[in-house]
């Protein structure tokens, strides 16, 4: 989720019809810097499009990021303004650009969802506990329940050590050894939750978390031991 800028550039779209785009990038591309990644590949070259969302970043946003700021002064003490300065040098390191909050700054919906990324990854790493489950905004969802896996964390309580359901469709009598688990989704549920679930149902859990089961590479299934 998290890229580097090295090799990341800005374009603008000026024709797109089914799956052709044509885009003018904003600055000379590197091309030094492209024969090294190349440099003995001979494979399809593989470029990632990725379409930002220009509209100045919504109030939503930012309640969410101090809301996620303001747990980690709780927990560290240190003050909110030194750790929005932290934020803001990582999220430079990583995109290029500088970003504000502030109420004249023109940061887009895609810098905060970025910025609320980066500081997600800050909380799951650093084992930073939340009280209550986050009004997830739907951008950063996909990465969060993702992290709830992950790290084992309840989507809902934040508890630890949580239990690795599988979310959607359920194991049932099929043979966990056996079974294509790439093919499920999964969440992060404390034992309390995950109980709650298989009591009420899918449909009645969902209506009432809003929990989102996410699809799990192979690696990350058998790092997880979720395979037996
Ligand atoms: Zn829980
Ligand atoms: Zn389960």
């Amino acid at each position: 989720m998290l890229r580097h800028f090295l090799d990341t550039y800005s374009a603008v779209l000026h024709f797109f019809k089914g799956n052709q785009i044509k885009a003018e990038i904003n600055e000379v591309v590197n091309i030094d810097r492209l024969r090294t990644i190349y440099e003995g590949y001979e494979g399809d070259r593989i470029v990632e499009i990725r379409f930002i969302d220009p509209r100045r970043f919504t109030v939503q946003q930012r309640n969410f990021i101090y809301a996620l700021i303001g747990d980690i002064f709780l927990y560290y003490g240190q003050s909110t303004e030194d750790l929005k300065e932290y934020f803001y040098f990582l999220f430079e390191g990583i995109s290029g650009r500088n970003i504000s909050l502030a109420d004249d700054s023109k940061s887009t919906v895609s810098d905060a969802n970025l910025l609320a990324d980066i500081i997600l990854d800050f909380i799951f790493e650093n084992n930073i506990p939340f009280k209550k489950g986050y009004e997830i905004l739907p951008a950063n969802q996909e990465y969060y329940f993702y992290k709830c896996i992950t790290k084992r964390v309840c989507c809902i309580c934040g508890k630890t050590g949580a239990e690795i359901d599988h979310f959607d469709k359920a194991l049932g009598r099929r043979s966990r050894k056996k079974v294509d688990h790439t093919e499920y989704t999964f969440a992060g549920l404390c034992h309390g939750h995950h109980a709650e679930k298989h009591t009420i149902g899918l449909t009645a859990f969902k209506a009432k978390y809003h929990v989102k089961g996410i699809k799990l590479n192979n690696e990350t299934i058998k790092k997880l031991r979720i395979g037996g």
